[in-house]
């Protein structure tokens, strides 16, 4: 037998007998195909507005449990296997009912925080520039205006959930939502969202919501959201 087939031959072998391996007893850490994305600076880089210790905390525990959790829920039905958390979220309504609850959940929490964490960063007191600075006059007067109806959103959030500014068709809207629900299984593409579940501020800012937005408005990384809008808007 030649030297090359042989390996080859073994390899394809080695190949099939680990697909076939796959799909007859999938385990939960093979089938588990999502992972906590590093935070994208230090715990304490937002200081003093966002505590090192809520960060790492929020982070490390809450966020690796919504990973942790949905990646059960996916492993659970075969059909799911393979899809990505926006694909998911995006058909959501069409999902088996056994994991729709948990993948609305724990999807959407994996979701929101992923694109969380990249919304944020150490204050410059930089505003959006380009397309979507203009967006943002178009849609809701200056900036200024932008801002104070963002954190009136969040404000009003009863109870845990979201406020997000989102591109809803070729507008841009400021939307709440409950829980870890995600605008992608609304058919919007979200920009920015802030986290008003009190594991976002409780340690120091207790029950101020106000004081914590008047704080995470100080620490958005403009420069992401405003390349995510010209990426999203193409
Ligand atoms: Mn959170």
């Amino acid at each position: 037998m030649n030297d090359t087939l042989s390996r080859r031959s073994l390899v394809q072998m080695a190949a099939g007998a680990a697909l076939l391996t796959t799909k007859l007893t999938p385990k939960l850490s093979a089938a588990a195909p999502f992972t906590l994305p590093p935070l994208p600076y230090a715990f304490d880089a937002l200081e003093p507005y966002i505590d090192a210790r809520t960060m790492e905390i929020h982070h490390d525990k809450h966020h690796q449990a919504y990973v942790d959790n949905l990646n059960k829920a996916v492993a659970s039905d075969s059909s799911l296997s393979g899809m990505t958390v926006e694909e998911l979220l995006a058909k959501l309504d069409t999902l088996p009912a056994p994991v729709r609850t948990a993948i609305r959940n724990q999807g959407g929490g994996h979701a929101n925080h992923s694109l969380f964490w990249q919304t944020l960063g150490p204050a410059k007191g930089a505003q959006p520039g380009g397309a979507l600075a203009k967006a943002l006059d178009t849609s809701f007067g200056s900036y200024s205006k932008f801002e104070d109806q963002l954190k009136a959103a969040a404000t009003g959030v009863f109870g845990s959930g979201w406020a997000w500014l989102v591109v809803d068709g070729n507008k841009l809207a400021i939307e709440q939502y409950p829980n870890q629900d995600s605008p992608i299984s609304k058919g919007k593409k979200p920009l920015l969202g802030i986290d008003v579940w009190e594991h976002a501020y409780y340690l120091k800012y207790q029950n101020r919501r106000p004081e914590y937005l008047a704080a995470i408005t100080k620490v958005i990384n403009w420069d992401f959201v405003s390349g995510r809008y010209d990426q999203l808007s193409k």
